[in-house]
């Protein structure tokens, strides 16, 4: 398998997608930094999205990583105190606990020197850039609590599941190149023609 040594992997989201391409990109060499907005990983299992009683509507065997079973004291299907503690020992199984931020909300993901002409690293580098090929604001999700911060990454991959308002770029006469990108993200909002799900 391709290692990847040294580049900078940008995470939106740690719910379980965000979980699972963290520990996939980490095991493969990649430097994870995973950004959650709210104040716990676990996206829609977080204790803040869960009422009562909730459970998963499928067995503990087909809702789990296929690399990591649940334990075996779980539930068939399991509540979502124990899917929680799943996704914590996930993370802390793997190694991907340490590289998430909680609390701090992704803003803009935008191409490194978009305007610029395109250069190899080594020139960005020889220049002082920071051979980025995005730039990755950040601030903390707390209303007022901070200013902004911008971080050069290599990727990054937008974990950010179905109940957030995607921020669509403008493109023109590309309509339906964009429909086929966002298709998958949030099929609900586009129309009957333009869906692929
Ligand atoms: C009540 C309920 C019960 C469900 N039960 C089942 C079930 O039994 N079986 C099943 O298969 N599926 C079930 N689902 C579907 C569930 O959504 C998926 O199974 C899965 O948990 C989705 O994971 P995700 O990582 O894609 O998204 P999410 O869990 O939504 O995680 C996305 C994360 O991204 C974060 N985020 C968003 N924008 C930003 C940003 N700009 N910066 C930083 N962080 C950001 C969010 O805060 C969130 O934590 C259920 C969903 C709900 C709501």
């Amino acid at each position: 398998m391709a290692r990847h040594d040294g580049k900078r992997v940008c995470v939106i989201g740690a719910g379980i997608a965000g979980l699972v391409t963290a520990k996939v990109l980490h095991d493969d060499g990649f430097d994870v930094a995973v950004f959650e907005k709210a104040p716990a990983i676990g996206g829609v299992w977080a204790s803040s999205r869960t009422y009562p009683g909730l459970r998963a509507n499928n067995s503990r065997d087909s809702y789990a990583f296929s690399d990591y079973p649940y334990p075996a004291t779980a539930d068939d299907f399991p509540t979502a105190e124990q899917i929680r503690a799943y996704l914590e020992s996930y993370a802390n199984h793997f190694g991907i606990w340490p590289r998430i931020r909680t609390s701090i909300e992704v803003v803009t993901v935008a191409r490194a020197a978009v305007n610029a002409a395109p250069q190899s690293l080594d020139v960005r580098l020889a220049q002082g850039g920071d051979g980025a090929r995005f730039h990755v604001t950040i601030r903390p999700a707390a209303a007022g609590a901070g200013t902004p911060t911008t971080l050069p990454f290599d990727f990054a991959v937008v974990c950010n599941g179905v109940f957030s308002e995607p921020l669509l770029p403008q493109i023109e006469a590309g309509s339906d190149l964009l429909a086929r990108c966002c298709t998958r993200a949030r099929p609900s909002t586009l129309p009957t023609s333009r869906r692929r799900t």
